[in-house]
This record gives C-alpha cells, structure tokens and sequence, in this order.
C-alpha cells in the first residue's frame, strides 16, 4: 500500500484544513458524512484507509471517475513511466495512440479534442452546437447534470408548458453569485422520459434550438434508465430539425462498457462529452469527441477551444493505462466488475427486505443507484424530497459502517473488486440497513 505519513487523527486533521478550506472539503456537492471529511492515508483496489485507521469499502470512486481501482499496478507504473520521461511537455508520445483508440471504440468519435473537466468540455460542446446550427438556445432535462457552470446547473421545469428554469430547492435564487439570466437566455428545462413533451417542444421552437443535450442514462437524477426509443426518437427529432444531439457520457462513457451508453443502446450523437472513467481516476482528462463535419469547425479555427493542460502527458498516459486495462481480453474485466456489484446489488436488496426497508435498486450495474421506495423511477421528477432524503440516511449509515457510496446512493465499482469486497459488504450492511429502517419507521408513523 502506498502510504503518506501524517500523525493526525482525522479529527484533528480537519481542523487544521478546516481553517483554509472552505467547509473544510473540496465542493459543495457534500454528503452528511463529509460535514467532517474523512482524509485517506492509504488504499488499495476498492478500499481506502482513513486517519485513523478505519477501513472502507470505496463504490464512492471519485463520483465513478476511479475505475482502475485505487493503486492500479499497471496504471500507476504508466503514470512513473510518464514522469520519468515526458511530464511537463504540451504534446507527447502517446497521443496517436490514444486518439486511435478513443476513436476505435466511441462510435462517433471521429475526432477529440480534450481537456481537463467535464464542466469546460460541455461548454465546449455547446459552443460548437451553436456554430453549426448558427441557433442561440439548447434544451436540457430536469435533475440531468452537466457540470458547475451558469447557463446549466440545475433548476425545475415550473410546468410541462412552462420549460424555463425555475427555482428548485434555492439552488438559482437560494445560491448566490450566478449570473441574473443566463439559464433563461440560453436553455430550455423540460421533463425528462417523455418523448411527446419533448417532440411538441421541438416542433414549436426547433428554429432558435441548436442542441439537445441529455446523459442517456439520467444517472444524476438516480441512475434513470431511458424508456424504450426515447433515445432512438430524440436521434430521429434532432436529424429532422437540423439540431445537435449531445451526449454527456462523463459518467456513462468508458463505464458502461468501450462504447459507452451510446454503443449500448445503439444511438450515435452528433458530439459526445467523456471525462472521469476515460483516464482512470487518478488524474482529469475529459474529452469532447464527434462527428469531423461538426468538429471541422475547430479545425478550421471557427470554433475555438483553449487550455494550457490540454493533452497534459500525464493525463494522455493516464488515459493509456486506463483503455488497454479496459480493452484487455476483450474487456473481461467489466465482465467480472459487473458480476462482483451485482452480487453487492442482491446482498443489499436481500437484506433490505429481510429487515423490511422498502429498497429497489435501477440502471446499469457499472452505475446503478439504490432508492429506498418500493418502485423503480421511471423519471428524474419522481425522485422526491422523501426518497432522497431516505437514500441519504442510509448512505450515512452505510459510511459508519465502512461502506462508501457516491452522492446521493450511486454504487460505482471499478475492475478490482473481488469476492472479500463483496463479503466486507455482506457483513457489513445489515447493521446500516437496522438503523436506517428505524428512522425511517419513525418518519412513516
Ligand atoms: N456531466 C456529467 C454527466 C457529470 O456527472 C459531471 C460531474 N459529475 C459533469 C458533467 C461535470 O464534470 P466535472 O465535475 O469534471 O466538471
């Protein structure tokens, strides 16, 4: 195990962190657990060690960016090689490298561009949208998150017939310091899941649309699957208006399989965002990939796109590591990562029941949520105040009892889990689940 030294105990640490950092961690987007941050001093495949020596089970990874596993054999000797070698130049020997194979599996990756986060690759993304089309606005979905920007971050469609957002939880009005009205000036928020909303939206208002920008799985919403030919019709509006289909696989991409979700469900997008899963975890890399005629557009220097660590080598060596782990034995590795989390999934849903917690859990296991209600979502909008907070509850006991799991109840394993993994989850979630039910029998009385 690597190991940093350092004689706090996590407590202790915190405060002297807490001190500088606001809140004492890293973002806002924190789970109850994190009020007092747990610092990592050592890990190894899916388990961290904290201050003070408390083991935990890791499906956090990083919001699922960490798919190699923490202390990655091969990764981590990629990434020496590259500090050996090549650190700090702006183009390095990897780079055809990976272009091709980015290019080989992410079936409309004609061409890449990349850069460091999913929240500047998705701005990217729209930038070229809006080139291509000459259009201003683009239609996003509701609880659907794509990155911490202005003109994006969150918000609630008021109603079916008014799809501008709209304050949701203080998260526009409540947070201050966005800017007045670049949500209503450039995007439309409509619900999610339902292909007639969105096809009569379009109708009426396709000629100032440039883009339709959508995870295909609504995995920020509660790993959401899409309802069958959603995204086959979305395709079908976007080619018969001339607008712009962006996926944002920063979660799917490199997770769900080579190809992502859109290989998955055999819908091409015209651009693509990638970012976490695509450089293992370990260091940030995202990518914007796409079809060449739109992506012409920055060749050309019409679009532009900046960033000083663009293309960083030890972000490419990262990304190296990552794809030949991934692709290797014709990717047996999210075979076998799949089979460990689903038997992690059965555990939870057996003892769940066992315990009487109404629990299910939804999406596709690489990046599945559990919810504590009796019936898969079928939309971001049925994601409640009492589910999330329920979901909440049991990520926090879970956390107590050595099991980390990702915001608000996302299970991200990676390609090193095995059966002790799976076992260290057996033993340990019922203790969660017992605490869990009695709040929750407490609430329903
Ligand atoms: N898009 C999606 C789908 C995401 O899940 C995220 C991050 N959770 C982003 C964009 C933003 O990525 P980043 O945090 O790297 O800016």
């Amino acid at each position: 195990m690597s190991n940093i030294q350092c004689k706090d105990s996590n407590k202790s640490y915190n405060l002297r962190v807490k001190k500088y950092l606001p809140g004492g961690i890293h973002y806002n987007f924190n789970l109850p657990w994190e009020e007092t941050p747990l610092h990592f001093s050592s890990t190894k495949g899916s388990r961290v060690i904290d201050l003070n020596g408390k083991e935990y089970l890791d499906l956090y990874a990083r919001f699922g960016a960490m798919i190699v596993g923490h202390g990655n054999e091969y990764y981590s000797n990629m990434l020496k090689a590259c500090i050996d070698r090549v650190l700090s130049v702006s183009h390095c020997d990897l780079d055809a490298e990976i272009l091709e194979m980015i290019s080989q599996f992410v079936p409309c990756a004609e061409m890449i561009r990349f850069g460091l986060s999913g929240t500047e690759i998705v701005q990217a993304a729209l930038r070229v949208a809006r080139a291509y089309t000459g259009r201003n606005k683009f239609i996003r979905f509701e609880n659907h998150y794509h990155g911490n920007a202005d003109n994006i971050m969150g918000g609630r469609p008021k109603s079916k017939e008014h799809p501008y957002p709209e304050d949701y939880l203080g998260d526009i009005k409540g947070t201050l310091g966005r800017a007045d009205n670049i949500m209503y000036d450039q995007s439309y928020l409509l619900p999610w899941n339902d292909i007639e909303i969105l096809t009569k939206f379009v109708e009426e208002n396709h000629k100032e649309i440039a883009a339709i920008i959508t995870e295909p799985v609504c995995v920020n919403g509660g790993s959401i699957m899409p309802v069958d030919g959603y995204l086959q019709k979305m395709r079908i509006l976007c080619d018969k208006y001339g607008i712009v289909l962006i996926f944002d696989e920063i979660i799917t991409g490199f997770r769900m399989g080579l190809g992502g979700a859109q290989a998955e469900f055999d819908v091409i997008p015209d651009l693509a965002t990638l970012g976490k899963a695509l450089s293992g975890g370990g260091v940030p890399v995202s990518a914007l990939v796409g079809k060449k005629e739109l992506m012409q557009l920055i060749v050309e220097k019409r679009v532009i796109h900046g960033g000083t660590f663009n293309g960083y080598p030890l972000g490419t060596y990262a990304i190296k590591a990552t794809l030949d782990l991934l692709s290797a034995n014709s990717g047996n590795l999210y075979k076998k990562m799949e089979e460990n989390i689903i038997k992690i999934q059965n555990s939870l849903l057996a003892r769940a029941k066992a315990v009487g917690l109404p629990l299910i859990i939804q999406g596709p296991p690489s990046c599945s949520a559990y919810h504590c209600t009796d019936k898969k979502l079928s939309s971001p909008a049925e994601y409640n105040f009492e589910i999330m907070s329920m979901d909440i509850i049991l990520n926090n006991n879970l956390a107590k009892e050595g099991i980390l799991v990702s915001t608000m109840s996302r299970l991200y394993p990676n390609i090193t889990l095995n059966d002790q993994d799976v076992k260290w989850f057996d033993e340990r979630v019922n203790s969660a689940l017992i605490k869990t039910k009695k709040i929750y029998d407490e609430i329903n009385e």
